[in-house]
């Protein structure tokens, strides 16, 4: 057997390819019998019962067959906008909210956008285990409480979390079943041009908050090799970003062989 994957058996009916889920006989496999097509199933015998989710989730020890998914992208990406693109697309998520010191924006709301603590609250959640992850970003700390992310898995609900890259190195080493997501502006120059409209937008002409934004994303971007996949969010084709996201979280929930997610 190879490592915690469910049994597959490829048959042809009609002029479609089936998949059917049960034992195989390699000696009548015959040409369809290479490593990328079968998988051994070392004795699992699927209740005739079992659907498939149940079947998968049995051979998994029983853990959610929910996935835990991750992004990250250099601020003024357009982070945000994607996740309201995939919101609007009705893809059923539980987005973690975030614990964060620092102070809310206009328009943020408490328990909503994060959950604004102070930092002697942010020291007590994290000493007593209670973050899945946690970094400390532009002086300021963020951290995902575990307890949530818990009960959404439970419910076999799939998991979001948008978080910074040292965040993102942190879940790969603990959850080694989630799937890391980048999500990068086309160029740096493309990425200062997103940075100096949104301070138009905003009213705030800050250079050197820019400059140190545009320092902060060379960092982030030199930590892609870490990640499953990249995404770009190229000027003003936000739909077709939101769907090669969608596109990912679909694929991975039909995934065969996928790491059970435990928290
Ligand atoms: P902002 O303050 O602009 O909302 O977020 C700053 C950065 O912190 C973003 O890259 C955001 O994704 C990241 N971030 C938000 N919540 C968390 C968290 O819980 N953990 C980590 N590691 N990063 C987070």
């Amino acid at each position: 057997m190879v490592g915690d994957r469910v049994p597959l058996r490829l048959v042809r009916s009609g002029s479609s390819l089936a998949c059917q889920l049960g034992r195989i006989d390699r000696g009548k496999i015959g040409a369809m019998d290479g490593p990328d097509t079968v998988r051994d199933t070392d004795g699992f015998q699927p209740d005739s019962l079992a659907g498939p989710l149940e079947i998968l989730s049995r051979h998994s020890g029983g853990a959610a067959p929910a996935r835990m998914f991750v992004l990250s992208a250099p601020s003024g990406t357009g982070k945000d906008s994607v996740l309201a693109g995939l919101r609007r697309r009705n893809i059923d998520l539980h987005i973690a909210v975030a614990c964060t010191t620092r102070q809310p924006r206009p328009n943020e709301v408490d328990g909503v956008d994060y959950h604004f603590v102070g930092r002697e609250e942010f020291a007590e959640i994290r000493g007593s285990g209670e973050f899945l992850e946690d970094a400390v970003y532009a002086g300021h700390g963020y951290g995902t409480r575990l307890g949530p992310v818990r009960e959404a898995l439970n419910a076999s609900r799939d998991v979001l979390l948008k978080i910074e890259v040292q965040g993102a190195a942190t879940v790969r080493l603990k959850v080694p079943g989630a799937v890391l997501i980048f999500l990068a502006p086309a160029s740096l120059d493309d990425l200062r041009e997103r940075l100096e409209c949104a301070a138009v937008e905003r009213g705030v002409a800050d250079q050197a908050d820019i400059e140190r934004r545009l320092v902060e994303a060379r960092r982030e971007l030199a930590c892609l090799p870490g990640y499953d996949y990249l995404v770009v969010n190229h000027m003003h084709r936000l739909e077709e970003t939101v769907r090669q996201i969608e596109a990912i979280i679909l694929s991975e929930r039909t995934r065969i062989g996928a790491v059970p997610i435990r928290v």
